[in-house]
């Protein structure tokens, strides 16, 4: 018993280099795709169901690696987050995003709003206001057109700071959405105390609406909750006709999924190629 429990040890101990190696081959990795442009993004529409029209794009960061596979951002924004290459990251995208969303207005002179994922890490910055309408500027977007979507985190430990950086940047006329909300823990509490104009359902909630009651009561709630606080709501991850049925006759007006359309590239997700009549 005591040698296999040397071994195991062994084991381990060895496992955790290999990670810890990894780790760090990722990191490399990761700063030369940074610097070499390897990175990119995807658009994703999220549409108005009674109209069947596009109200606007989600961008989505895409990584493929020089050997040909794609890394599922799931597997490396949380490094970028704890290393910090985030903030320098989410820069990149919010200028690229920015000026893909003028370039569309301005050629289809039609007022898509463009939505930019913002990691709490960036948020933190204490310049983070100040960066965020400085690249607004530079691009030229009408700010009123830009959505930042902040996902629930225990990063976000000053509510007071994160509430003045954001009323800031409101002030301007970006506005703010919630994302994955229900996921959490402290969803609520973060309506309560953040200025939010926009709630994004998790979909974990849609994912089982057709069967769940639960799910369903869940949605609904949400649903008449959010409206009642003059906020949008956009349902997202919905897959099939039965779960959008549902969605209408909750009354849930903004959808995004792949139903409609999965992530795309900028000139397969361009406006006059893509639009949902
Ligand atoms: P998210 O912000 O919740 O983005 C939605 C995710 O759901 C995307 O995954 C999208 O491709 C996927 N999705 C959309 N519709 C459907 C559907 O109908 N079915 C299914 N199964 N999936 C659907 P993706 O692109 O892999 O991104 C994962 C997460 O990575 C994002 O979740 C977001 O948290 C993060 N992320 C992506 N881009 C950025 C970025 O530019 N900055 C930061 N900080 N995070 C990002
Ligand atoms: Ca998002
Ligand atoms: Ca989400
Ligand atoms: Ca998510």
């Amino acid at each position: 018993a005591r040698s296999n429990g040397k071994n195991s040890y062994l084991l381990f101990d060895g496992q955790m280099k290999l990670e810890l190696l990894e780790k760090r081959k990722l990191e490399e990795d990761m700063k030369e795709a940074f610097a070499n442009e390897d990175f990119d993004l995807h658009y994703q529409q999220q549409v108005h169901v009674p109209s069947g029209s596009v109200k606007g794009y989600e961008a989505l960061l895409r990584w493929e690696h020089p050997c040909g596979t794609f890394i599922p951002p799931s597997d490396w924004i949380p490094l970028a987050e704890e290393t910090g290459h985030i903030v320098a990251i989410g820069d990149w995208v919010l200028r690229k995003a920015c000026l893909t969303a003028k370039r569309w207005h301005d050629d289809a002179r039609n007022a898509f709003t463009m939505s930019v994922n913002i990691s709490a890490l960036q948020l933190m910055q204490p310049d983070f206001a100040d960066r965020v309408l400085a690249i607004v500027a530079e691009t030229g977007l009408n700010p009123c057109l830009l959505i930042l979507e902040l996902t629930e985190t225990l990063l976000i430990q000053s509510m007071e700071t994160s509430k003045n950086q954001l009323n800031q940047i409101r002030e301007r006329g970006v506005r703010i959405a919630l994302d994955d909300f229900g996921k959490g823990f402290s969803s609520l509490s973060y309506i309560k105390q953040l200025p939010i104009d926009i709630v994004k359902i998790d979909k974990s909630f849609l994912d089982h609406i057709e069967h769940s009651l639960v799910d369903r009561a869940v949605v609904e709630s949400i649903i008449s909750l959010v409206q009642r606080i003059d906020m949008e709501v956009v349902a997202e991850g919905v897959e099939d006709q039965e779960q959008l049925r549902i969605l209408q006759e909750i009354g849930c007006h903004y959808v995004q999924g792949y139903y409609y359309s999965r992530p795309q590239p900028e000139h397969i997700a361009f406006p006059g190629n893509a639009f949902v009549s």
